[in-house]
């Protein structure tokens, strides 16, 4: 490791950097409580300040539409209109820290303890902002250019769910123009086991209201005879799987793309621990489609979960009645190329075939966002691999993420492939007490960022 580009500069630098990353996890920028607007603010303003000192321009602090929190932005464009440009995506703003009782140290007093540093935010996000930051302004200082455009968008609503970011995408679209997105968001399997996810899922939900009568009946006068909302919603419920675990919705899997045999290798190889799964879930056994491996099912397959279903009487004692209404609420999880429209309409044709005529329904859907992927052999990939092993001395796995996020409207608003360089681990807490950042995994991520910088000077711009 001695050797890249970055390494006697990481060296030199190390105290100052660990410096002014204390200082910023000392800002408590929860972006969920209104009374920490005000730091959301001066944690942007502390992130402006950090791409200015590292040679980026134009940077600005960029107001969210509506009453949202700021982003901050910056550039440095001076590679030229040949080369490619990449835009780093990250957050400033953090997760709330209660139970706060139960924090080994103050969450915003950052506290070294190991290799650990435990703060609220350092490694979701603003730790691996920083590793990014520390890469573009190591390679500036060791080579005094960088062979791409490199610009930066930091967000402060990502905690929220990002209200705010595809109006900003939109607004900025310019500005933000990028033939690639890096991400550094993201955990890897373990320190010793480096890995880049390839994609996030999509997510689109259904809220089912039932009606099978004007109102609740007495079950003693009418019950036998009149039609049960409770009884209709289970069915439906229990009717959303088959026997396999497979989801009924016609012509859900149809456009599911199956992984390709190097993808399939690499995922047989992440560890999985079935038991210890089991145990942080708190759950007996697993369940779920037949044929699949748990990783398989979290990253790279569909689901349908009930995520809630409600009828009838739920008080103390018990009231003898045949309930009129019932409340279903579905969210189901895509994988590319299911298309959240397509899906919604399979859902209700599926719907409206089970349910008998004698039910009114009224069905409103969310559309969240559309599933994501960036293929292991695309070409910036390739180069992001590269990096990964050149710091940590192996191949990196490639990993799916079951989650949803921001990422699919960095993608598809920007239109540029997105690739992730994260390097959190497992046990690092995230939106959790005693939040931590691994400094062996910040140090190599540094090195990785910047060989990734250099390596990418290779990618066609658009
Ligand atoms: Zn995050």
């Amino acid at each position: 490791m001695d050797d890249l580009t970055l390494s006697s500069y990481l060296e030199r630098s190390k105290e100052r950097i660990l410096g002014s990353l204390v200082d910023w996890l000392r800002i408590p920028s929860i972006s969920a409580h209104p009374e920490h607007a005000g730091d959301v603010e001066t944690s942007a303003e502390f992130c402006a300040g950090l791409l200015r000192a590292s040679g980026l321009k134009n940077v600005d602090v960029l107001a969210a539409p509506g009453s949202g929190a700021p982003a901050v932005y910056g550039e440095w464009l001076d590679a030229g209109h040949a080369a490619p440009t990449v835009l780093v995506y990250g957050h400033h703003d953090v997760q709330p820290v209660d139970p706060l009782e139960e924090w080994s140290s103050p969450p915003f007093e950052p506290a070294l303890k190991g290799d650990g540093l435990l703060a609220r935010g350092a490694s979701d996000d603003k730790g691996q902002v920083m590793m990014q930051i520390e890469a573009t302004r190591g390679v500036l200082t060791e080579r005094g250019q960088l062979p791409v455009n490199v610009k930066f968008l930091i967000e402060g609503e990502e905690e929220v769910g990002s209200p705010h970011l595809e109006e900003l995408l939109e607004r900025e679209r310019e500005r933000l123009r990028t033939d690639l997105v890096v991400v550094s968001d993201t955990t890897m399997v373990a320190a010793d086991i480096p890995s880049t996810e390839l994609s996030m899922r999509g997510l689109v939900t259904f809220d089912v209201m039932l009606r099978t009568a004007k109102s609740d009946l007495h079950s003693g006068l009418w019950g036998g005879t009149v039609p049960n909302a409770a009884l209709i919603a289970a069915r439906l419920a229990a009717s959303l799987h088959d026997d396999d675990g497979r989801v009924t919705l016609p012509g859900f899997y149809e456009r599911v793309r199956e992984l390709t045999d190097e993808e399939a290798r690499s995922l047989a190889a992440v560890p999985f621990d079935e038991t210890e799964f089991c145990r942080q879930a708190g759950v007996v056994q697993l369940v779920g489609e037949a044929g699949r491996s748990p990783y398989e099912r979290i990253g790279t397959r569909p689901t349908a979960e009930v995520v809630g279903l409600h009828s009838g009487y739920g008080g103390p004692g018990m009231k003898t009645i045949v309930p009129a209404t019932a409340n279903l609420k579905v969210a189901l999880r895509l994988v590319p190329d299911q298309s959240p429209d397509e899906i919604e309409s399979s859902f209700r044709t599926w719907l409206s075939d089970q349910l008998p005529k004698y039910v009114e329904a009224n069905v409103g859907s969310h559309r969240g966002v559309a599933p994501l992927l960036t293929p292991a052999d695309h070409p910036a990939v390739r180069i992001l691999s590269e990096a990964i092993e050149l710091a940590w001395d192996k191949k990196p796995l490639f990993t799916r993420g079951g989650g949803s996020g921001p990422e699919e409207a960095l993608n598809r608003v920007l239109g540029a492939p997105v690739i992730f360089l994260g390097v959190g681990l497992p046990e690092d807490n995230y939106h959790a007490p005693n939040e931590k950042l691994d400094l062996n995994q910040f140090s190599k991520g540094i090195l990785a960022a910047g060989e990734l910088l250099l390596g990418l000077a290779s990618l066609k711009p658009s």
